[in-house]
């Protein structure tokens, strides 16, 4: 009997050998959906089913390391998994294939139905108020979400909190439900995201159980709601969020939203939902700048238990700039990487990392400036460097100008070169006109931030 590449004997004889890559690959085709993409292509992909022998499916992992990451982040998802493809008793073990020893590294439990817990539903404890850093980026909601899960249904009712994708608006909703139940175990939190909800609208609308769902929210003491820009164009979902916040509201009873944009962009039914959205306290998380974004990686390190140097952290964290969520991505990769290869965490290491994961830190270029100004003003590009001299193209172009400047440092007279050659007084007045313009509406500088933010991080907007 010959030794596999990876060590494993072939087990010939055992009860089910045939069965073990097939009822991993289910386990695996359960797990996908529920798991973040970069977990799953970075954790999951590189596994095998190897042997299921007596009740125990050994999995092959490429080294320790991933073992542990395994159990420690997705046991909860596997067990769930093996409930679902499995009707027998399983448990999975994972074997590192660089392991001497050939035995069982670790042995999961069998696999239960999670319990259902009556309070408390849905939270994941590790996203709390400790673990989610705070800066000048997410401050102003951060104290508010702690002012509501210290005393739910008396101060900001609704809180609504928005802002883009992976700055932490799902973890702070979660650290609200999570102490809001520490300090009060019988408060019935509930945390849902609208897309959830509304399949959850649909079931009752099939099964006829609408009573028992508008019961369900109607007892709750703290709803969380993530994600309510899904309510756009669902007038059926839209009717229900707003009776199960008037009723909730009446009862004295918390209710927190989350969303990609503030309440005044969520197009709903009359406007009234949209008015209710926003009745209470609506707070925004904006990108987080760089000392946050170092404080954040090393928060992910310790919590991984790893070492990660400061000089590392800050390499990291200059050229990952649009949000938590890319951070922890790139840690993940970088941590994965370091582990595989067995090699320390350094700059080097982070560079091959980021190498396929971020585009973020190509160069900024005058083209790319031009192109963002551009498609921000909805003009084309001949337009905002020769074209006509309506006003939009004007302050188009004046906005482009003032943005090389502030960007690049670029001479007037080199932008002028940029723009079928004008003289550098014009740009000198186009540079001095959005610097007045910025001062005196807050609107346009809104504008002008987010505008020179997304072309550092090279999104063309
Ligand atoms: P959103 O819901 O806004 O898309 P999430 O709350 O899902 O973003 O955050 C994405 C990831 O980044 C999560 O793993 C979260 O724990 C982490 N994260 C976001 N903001 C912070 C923060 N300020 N401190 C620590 N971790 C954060
Ligand atoms: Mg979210």
């Amino acid at each position: 009997m010959g030794v596999t590449d990876s060590g494993v004997q072939p087990q010939v004889g055992h009860e089910a050998l045939p069965d073990a890559e097939g009822l991993w690959t289910d386990i695996l085709d359960y797990v996908r959906p529920r798991v973040s993409r970069e977990g799953f292509e970075t954790w999951l992909a590189p596994t095998r089913g190897r042997v299921l022998s007596s009740g125990v499916l050994e999995i092959e992992v490429p080294n320790s390391f991933f073992a542990d990451w395994l159990s420690q982040h997705y046991s909860a998802e596997l067990q769930a998994a093996l409930s679902s493809v499995s009707r027998q008793e399983l448990s999975v073990s994972f074997r590192p294939r660089d392991a001497v020893d050939t035995g069982v590294l670790i042995r999961r439990a069998p696999a239960r139905r999670p319990a259902t817990r009556q309070n408390g539903y849905r939270l994941q404890p590790h996203l709390s108020f400790e673990n989610f850093v705070v800066g000048e980026s997410n401050r102003f909601a951060v104290a508010a979400a702690r002012s509501v899960a210290e005393r739910p249904g008396a101060n900001y009712n609704p809180l609504f909190i928005y802002g883009g994708v992976g700055l932490g608006k799902t973890h702070l909703v979660q650290a609200i439900g999570n102490q809001a139940l520490a300090l009060k175990p019988a408060l019935k939190v509930y945390y849902t995201a609208a897309s959830d909800l509304f399949i959850e609208l649909i079931e009752a609308i099939e099964k006829n159980t609408r009573l028992e769902f508008k019961n369900k929210y109607r007892g709750l003491g703290l709803l969380l709601l993530d994600d309510v820009h899904y309510l756009v164009g669902k007038e059926r979902l839209q009717e229900e969020v707003f009776y199960i916040f008037n009723s909730l509201r009446d009862a004295g009873s918390q209710v927190v939203f989350t969303s990609d944009r503030p309440p005044q962009d969520i197009p709903t039914l009359e406007g009234r939902l949209a008015s209710r959205l926003g009745s209470g306290l609506v707070v925004d998380i904006q990108a987080p700048e760089l000392e946050t974004r170092i404080a954040i990686l090393k928060r992910k390190a310790a919590m991984d238990k790893a070492d990660l140097p400061d000089d590392v952290a800050y390499f990291i964290a200059a050229r990952v700039r649009s949000s938590a969520r890319a951070l922890e991505a790139s840690w993940i990769r970088l941590l994965a990487l370091a582990s595989l290869d067995s090699r320390p965490i350094t700059i080097q290491l982070a560079q091959e990392t980021l190498k396929d994961l971020v585009k973020e830190d190509e160069p900024v270029d005058h083209n790319r400036i031009i192109k963002a100004c551009a498609e921000h003003f909805g003009v084309t590009l001949r337009d905002i460097t020769i074209g006509g001299r309506t006003k939009q193209l004007a302050l188009a172009r004046q906005v482009a100008m003032y943005v090389l400047r502030a960007t690049l440092s670029l001479s007037l007279k080199e932008i002028g070169g940029l723009f079928d050659n004008k003289d550098h007084t014009t740009v000198m007045h186009a540079i001095k006109r959005v610097g007045d313009l910025k001062t005196k509406d807050p609107a346009f500088a809104s504008r002008l931030e987010k505008l020179s933010k997304g072309i550092s991080r090279g999104e063309p907007r």
